[in-house]
């Protein structure tokens, strides 16, 4: 419950107890992202709450080396022994507008010291932020998804809505409903819509919200993907945010916007108006870290099995680590500022990033990537003005160019091999992490096409 107007004239934890008298709810949600990018929680009733904010709820230290399939791997101190705590951030307290009496919070994994634990991916982010303030920048954020909307049949097949046409009216009269449900919810949690229309897929919709600082930008990936499917499920329907959910129509990406500001958040020290297509030097050698690090990169932004049938050449979804103006193919996108505002408008665009990611660390490795970037004062070389799916190998290496990871094993072994992130992730993150992500490569590379979809569509 961040303010509009940011004042934290009442304590955040009063104003929760506060709130949740007022609205009548009774359970109050913990929630976590874990390394296989599920959300998952548990619930408090109201009478515990005043003690839980400050106590938290206990979870096994196990479910930090558990995968997308409920399968527990083997990761050194993450087994059957050991608790921690769930504590939340009041700060993120929202009455859920799509379960009866019902709010939640995001939390972060701590000791049961109260320190925070090192397999925490919140605080990875926060590491990640604290870091680039003592470079000198702060980062807003906002993560662009795009979903599908489905209805099931008897036999538990997944129909897309419909068959409507890219921006095309006919599909927005079709999700008329829910999409305006959607965005009364999003609204009732402070959470700003900026558009929305039907894309290109079957049943394809995008629908994005305002930029915000990196945290608060991450915590709302959590509860938009949370309020997609809860009010699409209330009417009948299921909103996917997986990568790939029909295999035979266009991905969904969750892109990540990013600019880089003042430490008062006024000035964006991402835009100067002598720059190339008015970036900054700081903004070009961000991008620069970002692109030096895409291979490794994608493993925490495109971190399902599912990620890597998105990303293909010519799909718009990006395929090389290329970058551009405007260009939609390119890894990196400097979006075109807005007249009104060029100073303020002014962003970058990471493609290469799906909803199947746990925001912390999509968005922590997003910044470490940039960071190192700015540290190194790396420059990204030449733009494409045209799609380098279309440039011949040759052409592409002569730019610098590299194909991104075609599967997810592929990216965890660039992970495995980028010192600067798995340092940022810290080694019990690091290593929970891209044990969590081999154990899920290797069941569904054993499995078939339909096996992949029924377990990626309603979790994502
Ligand atoms: N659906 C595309 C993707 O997978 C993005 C299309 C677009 O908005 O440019 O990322
Ligand atoms: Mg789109």
């Amino acid at each position: 419950m961040r303010d509009r107007d940011g004042s934290r004239r009442v304590p955040a934890a009063r104003r929760v107890v506060d709130a949740v008298r007022r609205s009548g709810v009774r359970l109050v949600r913990f929630l976590y992202t874990d390394n296989g990018g599920v959300t998952r929680g548990k619930a408090t009733h109201v009478d515990g709450l005043a003690g839980r904010l400050t106590d938290g709820i206990g979870l096994t230290v196990a479910m930090q080396a558990m995968n997308m399939l409920d399968q527990l791997t083997r990761v050194e101190g993450l087994g059957p022994v050991g608790e921690i705590r769930l504590v939340p951030d009041p700060e993120t307290f929202v009455v859920l507008p799509y379960a009866p009496r019902t709010a939640a919070m995001t939390v972060d994994m701590r000791t049961l010291d109260g320190a925070p634990w090192e397999a925490c991916p919140r605080d990875f982010l926060k590491r990640q932020i604290a870091a680039c303030a003592a470079a000198g920048f702060t980062v807003r954020a906002a993560f662009e998804c795009e979903f599908s909307l489905a209805t099931r049949g008897a036999d538990g097949a997944w129909a897309p809505l419909d068959e409507s046409l890219c921006f095309s009216t006919t599909g927005m009269t079709t999700a008329a409903a829910v999409m305006d449900d959607i965005v009364a919810a999003l609204e009732a949690q402070s959470i700003e819509v900026e558009q929305y229309y039907p894309e290109l897929g079957h049943g394809q919709q995008e629908l994005s919200v305002r930029h915000a600082p990196a945290l608060a930008a991450a915590d709302r990936q959590v509860l938009y993907r949370e309020t997609v499917r809860g009010v699409a499920y209330r009417h009948g329907l299921y909103a996917s945010l997986a990568p790939k959910p029909f295999p035979d129509q266009a991905g969904n990406g969750g892109h990540i916007h990013w600019s880089l500001w003042d430490a008062a958040g006024r000035k964006n020290l991402m835009h100067d108006p002598r720059g190339r297509y008015g970036i900054s030097a700081l903004g070009y050698h961000f991008v620069a870290g970002v692109l030096a690090h895409l291979p490794a990169l994608v493993a925490l932004t495109c971190p399902s099995y599912n990620s890597y049938r998105r990303l293909k050449p010519h799909s718009w979804s990006s395929a090389y680590t290329a970058w551009g103006p405007d260009n939609r193919e390119g890894a990196v996108r400097i979006a075109s500022p807005f007249a009104s505002d060029r100073a303020g408008s002014t962003n970058a665009e990471l493609k290469p990033s799906d909803a199947s990611s746990n925001p912390y660390l999509a968005l922590g490795g997003l910044l470490a990537a940039g960071l190192d970037g700015v540290r190194r004062k790396l420059t990204p070389g030449e733009p494409a003005l045209v799609d380098p799916g279309d440039w011949s190998d040759a052409e592409r290496e002569a730019r610098g160019i590299r194909r991104l990871p075609a599967s997810l094993a592929e990216a965890l072994d660039g992970l495995a091999g980028d010192e600067v992130l798995v340092e940022a992730l810290g080694p019990v993150l690091a290593r929970a992490f891209m044990t969590v992500k081999r154990s899920e490569w290797e069941a569904f590379s054993k499995a078939d096409v339909a096996f992949e979809v029924k377990h990626h569509f309603w979790k994502f």
